[in-house]
């Protein structure tokens, strides 16, 4: 699949659920939020169809995302076949890592689980070290939890383990050098994304959105110049640094400020509710679960996954400070 602009489609990232046992504040607002029903959100049959079709149409990479995944039942099962879909040979998660080190009745941790089922990235969300910021910004008191999820992963032996932490001015500036020493003591990579103006209309605002450039120099005063590192790639937006002196690599997804941001898009999402979305930062979405539940056969399908690809934008509109009815959560980060 290729689409105007001539972006190869190779990766889908596909939400499974809109649920979460967190609250993070840029994600989702903190009144009750409800949950989908379930009759709405598209069964992991019918999500390893849609899998399948993308995979015949060249997508080869497969993330898997929520809400938090690993709260849907069954989830591991669902892992286990997910493997067994043609031309898939790249199965990622991103978590927030609360659930990793729990133990199912087979003594094995969720995280050795998912390295069993081929799962081979695991991106963890980790905005900072410190309990009670932790507490403030995610709602929940579970720090504890998915540090011991992080060492869980290290131990089940992920070929790549990336931490994600979302820069937030005034909230969490002091915990990036903390961050970095933490990541390079795990010998893991450490990913800085901006605020992106999804989920509640007041998410983002001019006192705390953090440019990664800023973020960027605020480092470079404590470790020196960082190293670019242009031939260095992980299927995404990130740019990637070497600190000084050291073998760790930083990435930075600038989603607002990179101008070039969208160039080397690759990607679809499928939310959990069944609808197609060619870009994050864009309205557009289309309903694959109505054709798919009227009966639509895999040409029908597959015809439907090249018209989006038709219809992707040439970049997001965030910058037009993009406020879309649907929460992040809802989305699938
Ligand atoms: N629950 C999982 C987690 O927290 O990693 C997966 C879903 S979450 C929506 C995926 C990623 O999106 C997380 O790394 C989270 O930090 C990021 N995210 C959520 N809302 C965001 C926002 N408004 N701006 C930037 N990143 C955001
Ligand atoms: Fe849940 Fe992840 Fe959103 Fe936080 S960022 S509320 S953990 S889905």
């Amino acid at each position: 699949m290729e689409d105007r602009y001539g972006h190869r489609i190779s990766y889908l990232r596909v939400s499974i659920t809109d649920r979460c046992n967190e609250r993070c504040t840029y994600c989702m607002p903190r009144e009750l939020q409800e949950w989908l029903p379930r009759e709405d959100v598209l069964t992991y049959e019918e999500t390893l169809r849609l899998v399948r079709i993308a995979a015949e149409l060249g997508v080869s990479k497969v993330r898997i995302t929520g809400g938090e995944p690993l709260t849907r039942r069954d989830v591991l099962t669902f892992f286990q076949e997910l493997r067994s879909v043609p031309g898939i040979n790249d199965i990622g998660i991103s978590t927030n890592g609360t659930l990793l080190a729990r133990r199912s009745a087979n003594g094995l941790t969720t995280a050795q689980a998912l390295r069993l089922a081929a799962v081979n990235s695991v991106n963890v969300s980790l905005d900072t070290l410190e309990r009670e910021v932790y507490a403030a910004i995610t709602g929940r008191d579970f720090l504890p939890q998915v540090l011991e999820g992080i060492d869980a992963a290290i131990a089940a032996g992920f070929p790549l383990i990336k931490l994600n932490c979302v820069l937030m001015r005034g909230r969490n500036e002091d915990q990036f050098v903390p961050l970095i020493q933490y990541a390079a003591a795990r010998n893991l990579i450490l990913r800085f994304i901006e605020l992106m103006p999804v989920s509640t209309s007041d998410v983002l605002s001019d006192d705390n959105f953090l440019p990664v450039a800023e973020a960027r120099r605020n480092l470079e005063s404590h470790f020196g110049p960082l190293i670019p590192e242009p031939g260095f790639r992980t299927n995404g937006p990130s740019t990637y640094y070497k600190i000084p002196g050291r073998e760790q690599r930083i990435g930075f997804i600038g989603a607002l400020t990179n101008l070039h941001f969208c160039e080397s898009c690759n990607k679809l999402r499928l939310t959990c509710d069944g609808k197609i979305r060619p870009c994050l930062g864009s309205y557009l979405e289309f309903d694959i679960m109505k054709v798919l539940r009227a009966g639509a056969t895999d040409a029908d399908l597959k015809r439907f996954f090249l018209d989006v690809v038709e219809r992707k934008p040439e970049q997001h509109d965030f910058r037009e400070n993009y406020q879309p009815g649907r929460m992040m959560v809802a989305i699938g980060g």
